[in-house]
């Protein structure tokens, strides 16, 4: 075959998605319905003619789909843009409500997602006593540690569903029940278990949880907070009196109704996309450990069926990230690297892991469109990329 001169000749790669939890592509129909949302239901909510009506209904139904998902009421729900909104209306909305109480300390895990770490952070400065409380070396806060943590002036627990990063799963009523014998409100971030497990916000015990779209199938910027009814909250947007003046802005129709699509659609998938993502998720970790040397499972216990965290000893996390991406294989880790130098993934820290283990690891996080066929490529280009990366290696990365 002759090819003509300077023609491009482009490799069609077949990429292979496994970041999950970083983002969700949209289902089919969530795209479907938020583009019919965009051209006929424009309208604002807050009119009263038609139009308005009509946008109100389609966010009407989107709240009902939520409150599905998670077993609540729908006037327990308020629509946020997302995770890291729903985080700090939980914190802030929290703090600032029982600051008249004199309680001025506030409780997280030292694995929360920055949206609560920061958030944390920010209240501290302005004078909020902040506690830590640790993990073991299975990725778990223990109730005792959380007991021990709590004092008089504990305003608020805020301690996540299911880790980012490694996927373990807390122990989310049990720590509820001891925050709630302090007079403690609590708060859980389930945008990782919201739509991949079964969530009820009832049962679980809590006061407040988030959850976010885009990490099952739904669109980004779209989000919600579950409030247990008669909880104390003062909202952190104030304007007009949307949301029954718990969140104010004009509402992100289109989105909230993805979301809706996206809550229908989880709930009704769950129990069939579980299975198959865990036995994706064990296919890959059994045939990872078995086909690499120098390779462990980083968190143990329950987690979340889609996710696992491998450490590959004497490998930089971030070249192995570059390594697979060049192979078409997108995969993200949890430590960043930032001026040069490779920052620890704070989960890893947490759990104890030497340094070198908490930057030589990756998370592997599947979606229901992956097949046997992609996880059996992944295990295949593995062992030669490591082998390359630990032969450049003039400073092995383990201690
Ligand atoms: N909380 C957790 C546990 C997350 O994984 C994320 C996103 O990665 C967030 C909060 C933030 O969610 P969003 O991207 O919707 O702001």
């Amino acid at each position: 075959m002759r090819i003509a001169r300077n023609a491009t000749i482009i490799a069609i790669v077949h990429r292979i998605y496994l970041d999950h939890n970083a983002t969700t592509p949209l289902a089919p129909a969530v795209v479907e319905r938020m583009t019919a949302a965009l051209r006929e239901e424009f309208g604002n909510p807050s009119s009263v003619h038609h139009f308005g009506q009509r946008a109100k209904a389609a966010m009407d139904d989107a709240r009902s789909s939520v409150s599905r998902l998670i077993g609540a009421d729908p006037s327990e729900v308020v629509f946020t843009s997302g995770g890291t909104e729903s985080d700090n209306f939980a914190i802030r909305g929290a703090a600032e409500a029982l600051e008249v109480t004199g309680r001025r300390h506030l409780i997280a895990s030292a694995i929360e997602h920055e949206a609560v770490l920061n958030t944390f952070r920010a209240l501290a400065r302005r004078g909020w006593t902040t506690t830590f409380v640790p993990v073991d070396q299975s990725g778990v806060v223990s109730v005792d540690s959380l007991r021990a943590a709590l004092t008089d002036d504990t305003a608020l627990v805020s301690i996540m569903h299911a880790n980012n990063e490694i996927g373990t799963i807390q122990p989310v009523a049990a720590l509820a029940g001891v925050a709630h014998e302090r007079g403690a409100l609590f708060h859980t971030d389930a945008v990782q278990s919201a739509g991949k497990i079964p969530v009820n916000a009832r049962s679980l015990g809590v006061d407040l949880l988030s959850l976010s779209a885009h990490k099952f199938y739904g669109p980004k910027g779209a989000g919600a907070m579950w409030i247990r009814r008669g909880t104390r909250l003062l909202p952190i947007l104030t304007g007009g009196k949307h949301e029954r003046s718990r969140r104010a802005g004009t509402e992100n129709v289109a989105g909230i109704v993805g979301l809706g699509v996206a809550a229908e659609l989880a709930r009704t998938k769950m129990a069939a996309d579980a299975d198959h993502l865990a036995a994706l998720r064990d296919r890959l970790e059994t045939g990872i450990l078995r086909a690499v040397s120098g390779t462990a499972v980083n968190g143990s216990g329950e987690r979340v069926p889609n996710t696992t965290n491998i450490s590959f000893d004497r490998v930089e996390a971030e070249s192995l990230l570059i390594a697979l991406d060049l192979e078409g294989v997108a995969v993200s880790t949890g430590s960043a690297c930032s001026s040069g130098t490779l920052e620890p993934s704070h989960v890893l820290k947490a759990m104890g892991f030497p340094v070198h283990r908490t930057q030589n690891s990756i998370r592997f996080s599947l979606g229901a469109a992956n097949t046997e066929a992609e996880i059996d490529h992944v295990i295949g280009v593995l062992p030669r990329i490591v082998e390359k990366l630990r032969s450049l290696t003039r400073t092995p990365v383990r201690a």
